[in-house]
């Protein structure tokens, strides 16, 4: 029997009442320390208290007024992304795919201004999440998403990661331009080499074509940088940042080169909801503390020290955790038993992740963590551990 929400997603059988910093609430009143953030969304953890200020402040003066009209907190907004970015131009939108089909559309329309519309190619990633859209479907490649929804949509040609011979050789005069997640984060925390990200945006600049940066989960300080790519020393011509943009609120982004965006003119595009005067207030919040002076040097510093421990727990439970991986506070356990299942005894152990594509489980936790929640997940990693390696020994006794 059908249920009144579409059962598209899996579901585990939690929900949550209450939401404090690193912490959500059961309605009956058991505590979870939540390392997965509403996958990498809830950035300064929950009811913030200067989010909740700046949205409550806001939702008392004006909610919605349309992209008709000029709106001053999106306009700020705008110059605090500009200000802090490679970019010169910024779109909003409501998610992160709208963010992507931003961006492909910039790109294309690029080359049309530039008197070549056959340019209108994407090269992308194996393992590549760009959000579920027919566009993003078809430029994340991924058989899982594509399966049912008819044909392919044209523009996107996929090559293996960290594969620049291929990618290289892909490069052709249909191209538009190379679409990336610096760090692949649905794929399972497999990073690029900063050393690749700089070779892919020299071959872009010979072949002139457009580097495209999915920055929607590596960006806004969730790697310790303000976007991930800056580790590189690169600069993208495109970038599209949702998730953590918003700390909860839905909001995204394309940012943009004055040069990359010349084609996007009055008309072009459009979103009804794109940066209203609440989604702006919230993310103008989130970048009022994403900002200040040593924020993200601290999110590098915990990064660091969770990781190390990680590494540790690695080597103390190597028949469960494989490897650990990632940037700042974006890191990720590659397992040997079903990731489902570490992810399950953490659960028991009321500590919340998030998995990923190759067996990986994710730990994205809000930004605003301190070393007592880092102890609580070594702590609850380390008991999630005995107790699957106690479960499959008890297991093995029965066979
Ligand atoms: C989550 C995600 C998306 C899609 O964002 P939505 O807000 O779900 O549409 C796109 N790209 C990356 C890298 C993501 O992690």
């Amino acid at each position: 029997m059908i249920t009144p929400i579409l059962p598209t997603y899996g579901r585990a059988d939690l929900e949550f009442e209450s939401g404090e910093g690193a912490y959500l609430t059961t309605p009956t009143g058991e505590r979870y320390l939540d390392f997965g953030a509403g996958v990498a969304v809830v950035s300064l953890g929950h009811t913030h208290p200067h989010l909740v200020e700046v949205l409550t402040t806001q939702a008392a003066k004006l909610w919605h007024t349309s992209n008709l009209y000029r709106i001053p907190g999106q306009e700020r907004l705008a110059e605090r992304l500009v200000a802090n970015s490679f970019a010169d131009t910024v779109f909003f939108t409501n998610s992160g795919a709208e963010a992507i089909e931003c961006a492909i559309k910039m790109a294309r329309k690029f080359h049309s201004a530039n008197g070549a519309p056959e340019r209108d190619e994407l090269i992308t990633f194996e393992g590549a999440f760009h959000g579920r859209t027919l566009a993003t479907i078809s430029a994340g490649g991924q058989e899982k998403y594509l399966e049912g929804f008819g044909r392919r949509m044209p523009g996107f040609v996929q090559v293996p990661m960290g594969d620049l011979k291929t990618m290289k050789e892909a490069i052709g005069p249909t191209t538009a331009g190379v679409l990336l997640e610096p760090i692949e984060g649905e794929g399972g925390i497999r990073p690029w080499e900063l050393a690749a990200l700089k070779a892919i945006r020299e071959i872009c600049d010979e072949a002139g074509v457009l580097l495209v940066l999915d920055e929607v989960q590596t960006g806004v300080g969730r790697t310790g940088y303000f976007y991930a790519h800056e580790m590189a020393g690169i600069t993208p011509d495109i970038l599209a940042s949702a998730k953590g943009l918003g700390g909860g609120f839905p909001v995204g982004a394309c940012l943009a080169t004055e040069d990359a965006a010349k084609g996007m003119t009055a008309g072009t595009h459009g979103s009804t909801f794109g940066g209203n005067p609440l989604a702006a207030a919230v993310a103008n919040g989130v970048l009022d503390i994403v900002l200040e002076e040593g924020f993200l040097e601290r999110v590098r510093e915990k990064g660091l020290r969770l990781k190390q421990k990680l590494a540790m727990l690695a080597d103390e439970n190597s028949d469960i955790i494989e490897m650990v991986r990632g940037e700042g506070l974006m890191l990720g356990m590659k397992c040997k038993c079903p990731n489902t299942d570490l992810v399950a005894a953490l659960v028991d152990q009321h500590v919340l992740t998030v998995g990923a594509g190759d067996n990986v489980v994710r730990l994205l936790p809000p930004l605003i963590i301190d070393d007592t929640h880092i102890e609580q997940v070594v702590e609850a990693i380390s008991a999630a551990c005995a107790a699957l390696r106690a479960a499959n020994t008890t297991k093995e006794g029965a066979e």
